[in-house]
C-alpha cells in the first residue's frame, strides 16, 4: 500500500516534513494525533505514542501488517467504506453501555433488597453491611450515569466522522 492510501484511510492527517505524518491513532480513543507514520523505501513504520501495538493499529484500520508494503496494492474493497473507526466507536459505546447497564442492575437490586428489609431486626453489623452495601449501589448509579454519558460521546463522535467522510 502506498503512504497516500494508507492516510486516505486515517482521515486527517499532518505532514511532518519529507515521508512523515502525524495522525490520530484508530486503535485507540485518540485526543491529540499520537500516530507517526514514515515512508520507507519499500515499507510504511507506524508508531503510536500511547502504546498500541502495530498490529492493533492496522488491525482497526481493517488492514493486515501485510498492507504496511509498498508491493501490497489496495483493494477497492478495502477503500473508506470499511470506516474502520465507526465500527470501533459503537462498539466501545456498546460496552459501555452494557457495564452501565449492568451496574444499573446491581443498584436496583441491592435497593429493592433494602426496602424489603427489616431494618429494626437487624444487628448493628448487618445495619453497617446494609449502610455499606447502599452505599455502593448509590456509587454503581454514578458510574452508570458516567458511563453512559462517554457512550453518547462515543456515539456522536462516530456520528461525526461518518457524516465527515459523506461530505468528504
Ligand atoms: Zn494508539
Amino acid at each position: 500500500m502506498t503512504a497516500q492510501s494508507f492516510l486516505g484511510l486515517l482521515g486527517s492527517t499532518r505532514p511532518r516534513g519529507a515521508g512523515k505524518w502525524s495522525a490520530r491513532c484508530p486503535a485507540h480513543q485518540d485526543k491529540g494525533p499520537s500516530l507517526s507514520i514514515s515512508e520507507r523505501t519499500d515499507r510504511l513504520l507506524v508508531h503510536c505514542f500511547a502504546g498500541c501495538t502495530t498490529e492493533e493499529i492496522v488491525g482497526a484500520m481493517g488492514l493486515s501488517m501485510r498492507d504496511l508494503f509498498m508491493d501490497s496494492p489496495l483493494s477497492q474493497r478495502q477503500r473508506p467504506s470499511l470506516a474502520p473507526q465507526n465500527i470501533d466507536l459503537i462498539g466501545v459505546a456498546f460496552r459501555f453501555e452494557m457495564a452501565a447497564l449492568d451496574r444499573r442492575l446491581r443498584a436496583e437490586r441491592v435497593l429493592n433488597a433494602v426496602q424489603s428489609s427489616h431494618l429494626d431486626e437487624l444487628s448493628e453489623q448487618e445495619l453497617d453491611q446494609l449502610l455499606n452495601a447502599i452505599a455502593r449501589a448509590y456509587h454503581d448509579r454514578e458510574r452508570a450515569e458516567f458511563m453512559e454519558t462517554v457512550a453518547d460521546d462515543f456515539r456522536l463522535k462516530a456520528f461525526q466522522e461518518r457524516t465527515e467522510r459523506h461530505a468528504a
